[in-house]
């Protein structure tokens, strides 16, 4: 979007952005546009939709008859290949999605490395009783696959299917008298330190077997 508007003031004609003076602007915008146009397709963005034409053809311009140009770009792409072959790249590339909070206990009981008594296990969705239950009947029902969801908070779009799943899974589990639900239950997701969550892997509580009080402490 700014590059489009720089796009549309430039008229194009000299070698440079102003002309055929090489000005503060070109020394700003060229190495802006290395990394643009290699970062672009690590994020899926095609250049050619993502850069606009005149400032597409003054960089390739620049890069080829400008020496000063040239070496500053030798010396940008130099830097960023070496990125490339130390994998910094993968610690960049969705660093605001990713869930870089360590493994849990959960990720154990899912490994089947600690025991619990497990009462639901499917392909994406593992449900056991709590270890210290709150109530009579205290399920806990978590993705197998953390993926980023070490809180609720953490949620994107992009977990729109395992968040149905778990309360799927929570409604089953709540309809389930042989655990000892009877005509209800309350379904709980503690969030973060305010919510009183102790384990970072997203799980959703189901407590039921007696009447319980509103509202919580
Ligand atoms: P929260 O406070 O919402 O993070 O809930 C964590 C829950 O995990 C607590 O109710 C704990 O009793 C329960 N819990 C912790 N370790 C285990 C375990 N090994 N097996 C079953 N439940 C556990």
């Amino acid at each position: 979007m700014q590059l489009q508007v720089i796009d549309d003031v430039l008229d194009g004609r000299g070698q440079y952005l102003c002309g055929d003076e090489v000005s503060l602007g070109d020394a700003t915008l060229f190495p802006t546009m290395i990394f643009a146009k290699h970062m672009l397709p690590k994020f899926g963005v095609p250049v050619e939709d993502a850069l606009p034409s005149k400032i597409n053809k003054w960089y390739e311009g620049v890069i080829q008859s400008d020496d000063d140009f040239k070496k500053v770009y030798n010396e940008i792409m130099g830097g960023l290949l070496k990125w490339e072959d130390n994998k910094r790249w993968d610690n960049i590339l969705l660093a605001g999605v990713r869930d870089d909070e360590p493994a849990t206990i959960f990720d154990k009981i899912v490994a089947g490395d600690i025991p619990a008594a497990i009462v639901k296990d499917t392909d994406k969705v593992l449900a056991f009783k709590d270890i210290n239950p709150a109530a009579p009947s205290h399920v806990l029902v978590i993705p197998k696959d953390r993926s980023g969801l070490s809180s609720l908070r953490k949620a994107t779009p992009d977990h729109a299917e395992i968040l149905g799943l778990l309360l799927v899974a929570a409604g089953e589990i709540a309809n389930d008298k042989s655990l000892g639900f009877g005509d209800g239950a309350r379904i709980v997701i503690n969030d973060g330190p305010d919510g009183g969550q102790e384990v970072s892997h997203l799980h959703v509580h189901v407590l039921g077997g007696r009447q319980l009080m509103w509202p919580p402490g």
